[in-house]
């Protein structure tokens, strides 16, 4: 603790001190700290799925949700991603946690269409640990085992970077989750710089041009310059491509002149509860009121 750390400097000297600075000290334990609490936060039912709409920029349709995680903790509150999952993957506890927000997407999919809502697919983010586990597509078949959901309704999103780390692996591995039917996307794209060669020889269904791309697209012409290629690259391979980070009219209106599919952003809907889907699909049919 700090108060140690703090008679250790002394002891070593001035000179040393810089090394057992008690805020240094502070946040090495509070990292620690926090890998223990987050071992026990799947045990203890502390973890929580948001659902952000994702919209068909021609018919306006919600025809997909991407699912985000969040961490409740007892006292720190609602924890972002960010904040949790590179400490996930560096533990390896992002292998329980991923097939844990697998298993939940599925379910919650699947009960929104028992419910009698409209079929949406639903987007899960696979990471780079989690995709290169032996048993990727056994969790997969588990999980749609369990939850009883149709595979057309489930898309996987893995990072562009992650495919170029072992374009070979990641490729074999994409090819056997599409012969089972699942649909896949690459996330944030723009920022992995994968070859054009390389990209025709991807499985994937969809392109997401990374929001880095979108925030100033209606006065950056470097970014209108990488949005309008990524779109047209797309159209050339027969993908779609989906806009993520949308928040105004005006990148709106760039992304329909230059044909973009897709768009998912606050400007639609931040992300929402299970409920707050349910909500918004309930309102699109003709304003009914959900069932708790
Ligand atoms: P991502 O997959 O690229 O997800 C999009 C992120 O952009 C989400 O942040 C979303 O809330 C945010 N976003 C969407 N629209 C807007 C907008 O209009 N404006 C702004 N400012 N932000 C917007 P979030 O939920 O914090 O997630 C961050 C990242 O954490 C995700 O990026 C993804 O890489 C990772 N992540 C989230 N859930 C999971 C998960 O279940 N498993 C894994 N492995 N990673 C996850
Ligand atoms: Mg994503
Ligand atoms: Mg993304
Ligand atoms: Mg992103």
């Amino acid at each position: 603790n700090a108060d140690a750390a703090m008679y250790r400097a002394k002891e070593l000297g001035r000179d040393n001190f810089q090394f057992y600075a008690p805020e240094f000290n502070a946040t090495a334990q509070e990292k620690f700290l926090l890998q223990e609490e987050l071992r026990n936060a799947l045990a203890r039912a502390e973890f929580t799925l948001l659902y952000q709409p994702q919209v068909d920029l021609r018919s306006g349709n919600v025809f997909a949700a991407e699912a985000l995680i969040r961490w409740n903790h007892p006292s720190l509150g609602l924890i972002a991603p960010m904040k949790f999952i590179p400490m996930a993957e560096e533990t390896g506890l992002i292998v329980p946690i991923g097939d844990w927000v697998l298993h939940e997407a599925c379910r919650q999919n699947k009960a929104w269409q028992d419910a009698g809502l409209p079929p949406l697919v639903v987007c899960v983010n696979v990471s780079a640990r989690q995709f290169k586990e032996k048993n990727l597509i056994s969790r997969v078949v588990d999980a749609l085992t369990n939850s009883g959901l149709d595979v057309k309704y489930l898309e996987l999103e893995v990072t562009e970077s992650l495919i170029m780390q072992n374009v070979e692996m990641a490729v074999a591995t994409m090819n056997q989750l599409q012969s089972l039917g699942v649909q896949i996307s690459i996330d944030d794209f723009g920022t992995g710089y994968s070859s054009l060669s390389a990209l025709k020889t991807f499985p994937v269904a969809r392109l997401k041009i990374d929001k880095s791309f979108i925030n100033d697209l209606a006065t950056d012409e470097n970014d209108q310059a990488v949005a309008s290629a990524v779109i047209s690259l797309g159209q050339k391979l027969n993908l779609r491509v989906i806009a993520e980070g949308v928040e105004t009219d005006d990148q709106i209106a760039f992304l329909r002149k230059n044909n973009c599919d897709e768009m998912q952003g606050y400007h639609f809907s931040k992300p929402v509860s299970a409920h707050g889907i349910a909500r918004l699909l309930y309102k699109e049919q003709g304003g009914h009121t959900p069932p708790e």
